[in-house]
């Protein structure tokens, strides 16, 4: 992908120190591994800006010569009509540098959605919406139309769901059967950890224990058991782990619990006969890909085999509500392997598909060993998510929820899928920040959210295993300052 694998510098040059954050965001949005530079350097290209009189010109300048001006108005009175303006400069100037326009145009924050969603609330038509995101933000019709159709969905779930002043748990396992070379997450080897996870639990219990009083009347909506991969621990210890959680919540009062069990090669039949005690739990089975090359290239250790086997024991077992995530733009994948794997996928008609466009994390194996890897890049492009699109509609999903990350090589999105009435819920309420979700375990970062006051604190637990177990009190204590 231009500009990803090559290090390329950019010169920004500014004479007043104004919506710079958004700039570098325009720019790394071009160019994820771009360095920018403050000041003139010889041989760098040079992007100029001028603030003058309620008026901002720019340049882009390469070797001497003028690639590129614009003069726009800049309205410093409102920030945020002066920040599109300038921001709509900048991205053509940048259009005309590289000659690519991007979908989501001068978007750049992660949830795109809440735009359409305050929109939407406002009783502005679909018409109004796709117009506004073209205009403001130079979209394309179908991003524009793609966040309408996720808010509307999101509003219409979430009118069905009291979850005004209640709040969803997540609970932690940080342990994985091997570490994906994409992995950015708190994820240990559970070989090396074996030894850890009864100390691990005892921690995790008493954590628990610890959200059980603080809320005791508060509703909770929803438990999302994520990781790492949970199904890493033994079935006793899954149960146990269910059985903690139900003795302080009563899991079949529950809106909705989702366990993902993520790696195929950590699900076994015993520990999905755990979870389906339980009523309508949610699962995840993740793939990324059906295509054994690239799982190999990636370090994932499972076969496209056990992918399959271990949906249809799920299905066996009367599991109804199966999520399975794949990842667009892995390494050496092309338009036919994605298509390979959807076909794969369509045939095990799962209940919703998780669609995730490969970001390249500062903590991964993969930007670390980026020298080895580059020539396999190619990041994810437009056509693969509107072949996953098409899909998604042969297999009777639509899409309910999207974010973005920065990162993601192609600057494009993750999108959830949902046949209806199986779309998860707390993936929307997290992602739109609707509830306070509390996260226990190693690496947790409880979000609470104050509807009223607009505001959001966050309390993080340290990521370590270690550190988690010897220090669960003050894990405990920084929640009890907040909560
Ligand atoms: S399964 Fe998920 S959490 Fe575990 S190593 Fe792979 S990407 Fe990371």
């Amino acid at each position: 992908m231009e500009g990803y694998t090559k290090q390329r510098s950019i010169c920004l040059l500014q004479n007043k120190d104004i919506f710079e954050y958004d700039i570098r965001s325009l720019l790394y949005a071009f160019f994820p591994q771009i360095k920018i530079i403050i000041g003139e350097k010889e041989h760098t290209p040079i992007l100029k800006l001028e603030f003058l009189n309620g008026a901002c010109e720019g340049w882009l300048f390469e070797e001497g010569k003028t690639i590129a001006n614009q003069t726009t108005e800049c309205d410093l009175e409102d920030k945020d009509t002066g920040r599109n303006q300038v921001k709509r400069m900048v991205y053509n100037l940048l259009v005309a540098y590289t000659g690519r326009k991007l979908a989501w145009g001068t978007l750049t924050g992660i949830r795109p959605v809440k735009i359409a969603s305050h929109l939407y609330e406002q009783q502005m038509k679909e018409q109004e919406i796709i117009s506004h995101f073209m205009e403001t933000y130079l979209t394309s019709e179908q991003k524009a139309r793609l966040c309408y159709q996720v808010a509307k969905k999101e509003d219409e779930i979430l009118k069905a769901v009291p979850y005004h002043n209640q709040y969803s748990l997540y609970v932690g396992i940080p342990f994985c059967p091997s570490r994906c070379l994409y992995c950015s997450f708190t994820s240990y080897p559970i070989s090396l950890y074996e030894g850890k996870v009864e100390d691990y639990l005892q921690a995790l219990f008493k954590e628990i224990e610890f959200v059980k009083q603080v809320y005791k009347n508060k509703v909770l909506t929803s438990i999302y058991i994520g990781g790492g991969t949970p199904t890493s621990l033994s079935a006793p210890q899954l149960e146990r782990l269910l059985d903690h959680l139900n003795r302080c919540f009563d899991l079949n009062e529950i809106q909705e619990i989702t366990v993902e069990a993520g790696r195929p090669d950590s699900i076994t039949r015993d520990k999905l006969k755990v979870l389906s005690k339980y009523k309508d739990i949610r699962i995840s089975i993740n793939p990324q890909t059906m295509n054994q090359k690239t799982l190999d290239l990636i370090g994932r250790k499972h076969t496209i085999e056990q992918v399959e086997q271990t949906f249809y024991i799920a299905r066996e077992l009367g599991f109804s509500n199966i999520n399975m995530d794949m990842i667009v733009g892995l390494m050496g994948e092309s338009l036919s392997d994605i298509e390979h794997t959807l076909k794969k996928l369509k045939r095990l008609n799962p209940d919703s598909l998780t669609v995730h466009s490969l970001a390249i994390k500062r903590a991964a194996n993969l930007n670390i060993k980026m020298e080895e890897y580059k020539d396999y890049i190619t990041g994810t492009t437009n056509e693969m998510l509107e072949l996953v699109d098409q899909f998604a509609g042969e297999m009777g999903l639509s899409p309910y929820y999207l974010y973005r990350q920065k990162n993601i090589p192609g600057n494009l999105e993750n999108i959830g899928y949902a046949k209806e009435g199986k779309a998860c819920l707390y993936n929307i309420l997290i992602m739109e920040e609707k509830q306070s979700i509390v996260a226990v375990g190693a690496g947790g970062a409880t979000k609470l959210v104050d509807a009223e006051k607009g505001l959001i604190t966050r309390v993080e637990n340290v990521k370590d295993v270690d550190n988690y177990i010897t220090r669960i009190d003050e894990m405990i204590g920084r929640k009890k300052e907040s909560m």
